[in-house]
């Protein structure tokens, strides 16, 4: 089994909501979003991350 680099990811996490107990825990991180139909703060920029809004409609707007 896979070691998990949590503390490696909290390194490169850029998500500003605190506190959460899934930062650096990418795999939860994921599985989290994706039942309420989100992504990750990672995949946003800076300014929509700090929004929180993390819904895919806001992804797919800030790529059309
Ligand atoms: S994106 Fe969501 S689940 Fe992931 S660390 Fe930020 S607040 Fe937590």
């Amino acid at each position: 089994m896979r070691e998990c680099k949590q503390d490696e990811n909290l390194a490169k996490c850029t998500c500003t909501y605190e506190p959460c107990s899934r930062k650096g825990l990418c795999c939860e991180c994921i599985m989290y979003h994706q039942k309420y139909g989100e992504l990750p703060g990672c995949l946003f920029p800076p300014e929509v991350e700090r929004t929180y809004d993390r819904s895919i409609a806001r992804f797919v707007s800030i790529h059309k």
